[in-house]
């Protein structure tokens, strides 16, 4: 028996992977809390709110995936390092929301 251990974004309230496995077995996935965003989606004809959240299969070497679900339903997924130039766009969005970085001047070309 081996004892699980958890991603730090990993919520026990959506972590289906047991506490304790058989050696070698893998089974469930760690699930993060589901962000609900401020918007509503139409998808395959249904609408409703959208969440989203991480998840990664407790299979070694398995990619952490950010999903999102459409009234309980996943409906779409992305690798989380696919996700990353766009966390970073987000994390300067969000600086410049509280103030915390200074607007700067493009560099441009004498004739632009
Ligand atoms: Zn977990």
């Amino acid at each position: 028996m081996s004892t699980a251990l958890h991603p730090t974004w990993c919520d026990p309230a959506h972590c289906d992977v047991p506490d304790r496995q058989p050696l070698g077995a893998r089974g469930g996935a760690h699930r993060s809390k589901l962000v609900a965003l401020n918007l509503e989606a139409e998808a395959r004809g249904e609408t409703g709110h959208v969440y989203a959240g991480l998840a990664q299969s407790a299979r070694p070497r398995a990619g952490v995936f950010l999903k999102w679900i459409i009234n309980g339903e996943v409906v779409g997924h992305l690798p989380l390092a696919d996700a990353e130039p766009l966390a970073w766009l987000i994390a300067d969005g969000l600086a410049n929301l509280r103030g915390d970085d200074q607007p700067i001047e493009h560099a441009k070309a004498p004739d632009q």
